[in-house]
């Protein structure tokens, strides 16, 4: 078969709209696809309905619109993908790599984190979450950006909550799977999760993509930009300045006069010159 070499994606929670953190993640996995050749897929991680804002999904697709970053296939969504994940629970299960856990988050929180010797069983007719048997030792995976890492799987990961809803552990791997995704590039918040994603890959019989962790954007007072402290919404109309200034962050030098330009020309300026070694791996300020 003659297997595209390189797919990426961008994958954002519909928790609430796009900010400067996201636009740099999305513009720096959007380049990296383009300037190998590659596509670039969206999937819109709508697991998590308690979670979600209602009008993000829409505002976040409008915005990547907005900014010229056009997804190379229909959207996925990950409500309508449940099928995809209860097979791969009963194909991890057949392995006996799932058990249930009825330990409560105060049990968890006093004994200092799960661990799957002293977990509780069940109650009978209660309802319990499913985790992963994948804790101990750890595992090495050379990141695009950050070099070689090791990192300790010190806890049993969930893969379905007592309320019933798919982890996102579980389903970012199996729609990796199944979307062919060569690439993961995403913010740097998520490299403590590729460990335990690896084990899924493995577990799960696929061969897992190369990993690359871009630098996150820092408020002033030194968190990472986010949905939870507030981070302001982009305003698509000011587009093409915001993809002038999350270029300057990815280590490009745009001339001015590109900021006025559209964001057609200004993505193609950039493809054209996408090199990963000019990516400042650090955390900072915009
Ligand atoms: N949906 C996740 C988030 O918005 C990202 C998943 C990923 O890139 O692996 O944080």
């Amino acid at each position: 078969a003659n297997l595209p070499s390189y797919i990426g994606r961008f994958a954002p929670s519909p928790t609430g709209p796009l900010h400067f953190g996201s636009l740099v993640c999305a513009v720096g996995s959007y380049l990296d696809a383009v300037a190998h050749g590659g596509r670039w897929l969206v999937r819109m991680e709508d697991l998590d309905p308690p979670r979600e804002m209602p009008g993000a999904a829409d505002r976040i697709l409008k915005s990547l619109d907005a900014h010229g970053l056009h997804w190379h296939e229909p959207v996925a969504w990950q409500s309508a993908r449940h099928p995809l994940y209860d097979d791969a629970l009963e194909k991890l299960q057949q392995q006996s790599l799932v058990y249930p856990c009825g330990c409560t988050r105060a049990q968890i929180r006093d004994a200092g984190g799960h661990d799957r010797q002293n977990c509780t069983a069940p109650e009978p007719g209660a309802s319990y979450a499913l985790r992963f048997a994948c804790a101990g030792g750890s595992t090495g995976f050379e990141d695009i950006w950050h070099g070689s890492q090791s990192q300790a799987v010190t806890e049993d990961p969930i893969l379905k909550r007592k309320d019933g809803l798919y982890a996102y552990q579980l389903a970012v791997v199996v729609d990796d799977i199944s979307q062919g995704i060569t690439h993961i590039i995403r913010g740097a918040d998520l490299m403590d999760c590729t460990a335990v994603q690896l084990r899924l890959f493995h577990a799960l019989g696929a061969r897992p993509p190369a990993f690359g962790h871009l630098p996150l954007v820092m408020n002033d007072s030194g968190q990472k930009l986010s949905k939870q402290n507030h981070a302001a919404a982009l305003d698509d109309s000011r587009a093409p300045e915001n993809l002038a200034t999350a270029l300057g962050f990815l280590g490009f030098r745009p001339p001015p006069e590109l900021a006025r330009s559209n964001v057609g020309e200004i993505l193609s300026w950039a493809s054209a010159r996408w090199q990963r070694h000019q990516v400042d791996r650090r955390n900072r300020l915009l």
